[in-house]
């Protein structure tokens, strides 16, 4: 990666998966900009990795809102003049998406598409131009395993035996898409852009059920978040493997 200093977004990083990415980033010595749709919860996070010895500063920003992405955008562009890593983590999963399709009210389905995919589009979109200025800008897109279609459809594979939960599975789904657009459009430039399955993790978002900790899925993204220029883009990655799609 570059001499210059580093300059990192992380959505949704108060908590969870997306806090133990900055806080990782951050020992790298990069300057972690912690995003948060709560500003309370955002400054205690900033303030918690502080106290850590981390250049960390909150950013507030729900995903689900434009003028809000464009407001980071434009602070950051002040402050910084570019954005070096992307972390597109901010993510739900509504204990009402959790139905078989049959079931699965349509207002649900939307609610999770705005956060999951839509938010994920909008950050990106509106951070590209910064992006652009980084010597070597990484965007990492947190995905997941439940979102391959080929294991989904697959009724050997675990995932093809698991309850067919459209909503959350989905929307990771677009997530790929999203990762092989943009990695497409970007092919030509220094910009890398991949779609991480963290692996199951303990956090709020699967009430704790996971077996791994946060610390755990936290190394993956930001190995893919700090890659090198020969570092692959365009890719569906868990732990040390690709997902097919
Ligand atoms: P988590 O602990 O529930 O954290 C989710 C984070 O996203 C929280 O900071 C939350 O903020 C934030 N968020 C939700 N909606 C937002 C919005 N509209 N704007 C900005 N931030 C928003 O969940 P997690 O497990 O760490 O999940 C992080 C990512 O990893 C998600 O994309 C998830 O799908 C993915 N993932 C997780 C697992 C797993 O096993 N845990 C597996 C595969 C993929 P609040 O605190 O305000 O709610």
């Amino acid at each position: 990666m570059p001499d210059v200093q580093q300059i990192a977004l992380i959505t949704g990083a108060n908590k969870g998966i997306g806090f133990e990415i900055a806080r990782q980033l951050g020992a790298k010595d990069i300057i972690v900009l912690v995003g948060a749709r709560d500003q309370v919860r955002g400054d205690e996070a900033a303030q918690k990795l502080r106290s850590e010895g981390i250049e960390a500063r909150a950013l507030h920003l729900d995903v689900t809102d434009q003028a809000m992405i464009e407001a980071a955008a434009a602070f950051i562009e002040e402050t910084y003049g570019k954005l070096d890593i992307l972390v597109n983590n901010a993510g739900i999963s509504l204990p009402a998406g959790r139905v078989p399709p049959s079931e699965l009210d349509v207002e649900v389905l939307k609610q999770t598409y705005e956060t999951n995919v839509f938010g994920v589009f909008a950050v990106t979109r509106t951070m590209l131009p910064l992006l652009r200025r980084s010597e070597a800008g990484r965007i990492v897109n947190l995905s997941s395993s439940v979102g391959s279609l080929a294991l989904q459809s697959d009724p050997t594979s675990i995932y093809g035996q698991m309850p067919p939960l459209l909503a959350y599975s989905s929307s990771k789904t677009a997530i790929n898409a999203i990762t092989v657009f943009f990695a497409k459009e970007l092919r030509q430039t220094s910009i890398k852009v991949n779609a991480i399955s963290p692996g199951y993790v303990a956090t709020d978002l699967n009430d704790h059920s996971g077996f791994l900790t946060p610390q755990q899925g936290a190394a993956l993204p930001v190995t893919y978040a700090t890659l090198p220029a020969d570092g692959p883009t365009g890719g569906f990655f868990e732990s040390d493997s690709t997902i097919p799609w």
